[in-house]
């Protein structure tokens, strides 16, 4: 139809012949949001191939705000190809079905991502996928359970909730001389604190990294979404073909709101840091905790891990780490103690996630997440992981002071 034809209202309110200039350039991106994407003909239709970035055939398999949200995050991630998923669960969730078959084992750290555990347990295992958990500051335990139907390994750095940061470098290397794809999350790590693909001066690195954006890239603790990142080719097509047949995709909304957050999240980050670093070291002259947990107290668990890693990560030195640290609450103080002093927190707020600006409280029953015990390098007591945000750092240590003052009398 020519733009000359008449047409009711009704109908140039949906074919309009109007198309507004795309020279359009500003800071932000535009939003695209589609199921369906047209084709000028059939021979276009026929001919384009969805997993091919040039061209466009359905608003799952890629918008130009997804695909430039994909770009970016490879970018950050120093990774060259990356899919988008609904949340960090589902980006762990598409790179264990995409590598593991029935009759595969996968090894998992003990202190890995509860969800990721339950996703091993209650799904994998129903599918003949078989696991291990193996102590992620014992390399030789890691090598020990390797056998020959472990198709993957996960890697956490730092792990989750205890935050031991483990030997990453002699773990990659191990899974790459026996043959076993590693896959790292590294949300922890976010891009920033360490470069996952190139670990050390031989060019060392994981063959994949999973990243929840729900964290650092969101910044906002309004958004879900994950990624699954590679430098090679082939484990890419792989993973993009179960994304794929899975029917994973974000919106362009969600998309457009990471991409707003990204430019920010290395001053977001490091900002988080120091104030997770100040409060970490406050806390370990408290009397009331037994064992501060950060990678970069010296005496952590894993500290001299983090130091070779992450230690020279950032230009103003000190190295760099995520806004998180637990502690232990000595074992003199009951259960019922310890939820007190949680309620007792008025700036941290009793919330799962982190990354966003407001600071968070969570308890956790450790005896009831490892799966092989209560690890040697933790004090016994309860364990509570803090997240710090945006908030004045001085702020943040008068709440711990006065929710400890309140509920933990020494
Ligand atoms: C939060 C988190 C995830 C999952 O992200 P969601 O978007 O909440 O599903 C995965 N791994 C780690 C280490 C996380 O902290």
């Amino acid at each position: 139809m020519s733009s000359s034809d008449p047409m009711a209202p009704l109908t140039a309110l949906i074919h309009h012949p109007y198309q507004a200039p795309s020279a359009f350039a500003a800071p932000q991106p535009g939003v695209f949001k589609a199921s369906t994407v047209f084709f000028p003909n059939v021979a276009a239709m026929r001919a384009r191939d969805w997993k091919d970035k040039s061209s466009y055939t359905y608003g799952l398999h890629g918008t130009p705000t997804t695909f430039t949200l994909e770009e970016r995050i490879a970018t950050l991630e120093h990774g060259t190809h990356c899919v988008l998923l609904p949340s960090g669960l589902a980006a762990v969730a598409c790179a264990s079905l995409a590598l593991l078959k029935s009759g595969d084992e996968v090894l998992i750290p003990d202190n890995a991502y509860g969800p990721n555990k339950a996703l091993t347990e209650g799904e994998l295992a129903a599918w003949g996928i078989t696991h291990q958990y193996y102590d992620p500051l014992d390399v030789a335990d890691l090598a020990a359970r390797i056998n020959e139907r472990t198709r993957l390994v996960w890697l956490e750095a730092a792990g989750s909730i205890t935050l031991e940061f483990p030997d990453l470098i002699e773990q990659v290397r191990l899974c790459r001389a026996r043959g076993v794809t590693c896959v790292l999350d590294n949300t922890w790590g976010a891009g920033l604190a360490f470069n996952p693909f190139d670990l050390d001066e031989q060019g060392l690195g994981v063959h994949v990294s999973v990243h929840a954006l729900t964290k650092y890239p969101s910044g906002g603790g309004d958004v879900l979404m994950g990624s699954v990142v590679t430098r090679d080719a082939a484990l890419h097509r792989k993973i993009l073909l179960s994304h794929m047949r899975l029917g994973f995709g974000v919106s362009g909304g969600d998309a457009e709101t990471v991409l707003r957050a990204l430019p920010s999240i290395a001053l977001r980050y490091h900002a988080q840091d120091q104030a997770a670093r100040a409060l970490a070291r406050w806390c370990a002259a408290q009397p009331q905790f037994a064992q501060v947990l950060h990678p970069a107290l010296p005496g952590a668990p894993g500290h001299a891990h983090w130091q070779q890693l992450c230690g020279a990560a950032d230009a103003r030195g000190g190295g760099a780490a995520a806004g998180l640290f637990s502690v232990l609450v000595h074992e003199r103080y009951t259960q019922a103690q310890v939820d007190a002093f949680c309620d007792a927190l008025r700036l941290f707020k009793l919330g799962y996630s982190w990354g966003g600006p407001i600071s968070l409280v969570v308890p956790y029953n450790l005896a009831a997440i490892r799966a092989n015990g209560w690890p040697a390098h933790l004090a016994r007591g309860t364990v509570v992981r803090f997240s710090t945000g945006l908030e004045d750092v001085a702020d943040l240590q008068a709440d711990l002071a006065q929710a400890l003052d309140r509920a933990l009398p020494t």
